[in-house]
């Protein structure tokens, strides 16, 4: 939302649009119902609003200046990621990302890209730093599962997203990934925001469970003003009041941010719903309600996964969502 200054009816606009340019600020003169605007760039957020109000010739600031101006100047355009350039967002068509929860072993994660190829995904999912609820639970296999993951990625011609759960595995996360995953837990770690975005790589923004779309939103700037590129949103569902699923998942909240703010967005029905009976169809709605993507689990042993395994899907179920959204490999080959 740019902020816009309505100018009395004897203000000279282009004295005004001088004041603007000695404070830093870029403006435009526009004819509005109620005489001449100026409305201003990005920038406008570093200046208070009641500087811009008192200018001479002002009668009064329209909108507040945005908190998230870079953010802003990215909307409606899509996040560009890997080598092969692949685009994630307003304009690029929705992508499939699948793979497993946890990296576990190089043939476990070979096979889940194999499918996750197969299905049509464009990138290949999975964690070698995990974050866990028990100090107990299989929490990655750390530098080794980043070494499986990107491998597999190769053979199967995917590109990579891999969570940096901490600000001492960024660099050896960003060696490897073509989009690096901040996790729900992780949306308001600031220092870990800011390393991960001196890294220049795009960046995987998972929503925090008890996260506003405002704050969501302000992680992203976070993100960009320490260097990313780019920031996808996803949706991984929020707190809610019912134990029978894992997490609400807000798909109006997705659809506000990506239909209304133009902002890229996918959604991962995997975390949202914690079990496989809902995943398809939740992954079959985000599509259809225009999001840029869906992120699931999958896993070929499913029953013997080392984390999330109630939610992972079976290899059959991963083929069938890639024809249910019209991904998978032969019907990509028959058109
Ligand atoms: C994950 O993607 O494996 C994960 C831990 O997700 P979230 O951060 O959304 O819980
Ligand atoms: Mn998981």
């Amino acid at each position: 939302m740019p902020t816009v200054l309505q100018l009395r009816p004897e203000a000279d606009p282009a004295a005004v649009n001088a004041a603007l340019q000695g404070l830093g600020v870029h403006g435009e003169v526009a004819r509005g119902a109620g005489g001449a605007v100026i409305v201003l760039g990005p920038v406008s957020c570093v200046v208070a609003p009641g500087v811009l109000a008192d200018l001479p010739g002002v009668a009064a600031v329209l909108a507040g200046p945005s908190p998230h101006p870079r953010l802003d100047a990215l909307a409606w355009r899509a996040v560009r990621v890997g080598p092969g350039d692949l685009a994630i967002g307003p304009g690029a068509p929705p992508v499939l990302i699948a793979g497993p929860c946890a990296a576990e072993s190089r043939a476990q994660v070979d096979a889940a890209a194999a499918l996750a190829a197969a299905a049509g995904a464009k990138l290949l999912r999975g964690g070698a730093y995990k974050p866990r609820t028990s100090p107990y639970a299989f929490d990655g296999a750390g530098p080794d599962g980043l070494g499986w993951l990107r491998d597999a990625a190769d053979r199967h011609g995917l590109g990579l997203v891999t969570e940096a759960l901490s600000e001492a595995d960024v660099e050896r996360v960003a060696a490897v990934a073509d989009l690096i995953q901040i996790g729900s837990r992780q949306m308001q770690a600031f220092a870990l925001l800011r390393a991960v975005g001196r890294t220049g790589r795009p960046v995987l923004l998972k929503r925090g469970r008890a996260a506003t779309l405002a704050e969501w939103r302000l992680a992203a700037e976070h993100l960009l003003a320490a260097g990313a590129p780019g920031v996808v949103f996803c949706e991984r569902g929020i707190a809610g009041a019912d134990p029978e699923l894992r997490n609400t998942f807000d798909l109006a909240g997705a659809v506000l941010l990506r239909c209304s703010m133009g902002l890229p967005v996918i959604a991962d029905p995997s975390h949202a719903a914690g079990r496989r009976d809902v995943i398809a169809p939740l992954a079959r709605a985000a599509w259809a309600a225009g999001l840029d993507g869906v992120v699931v689990e999958a896993h070929a042993d499913a029953r013997h996964a080392l984390s999330d395994g109630v939610q992972a899907l079976s290899p059959a179920e991963l083929a069938a969502l890639g024809r249910a959204l019209g991904t998978a490999r032969a019907q990509e080959e028959e058109r």
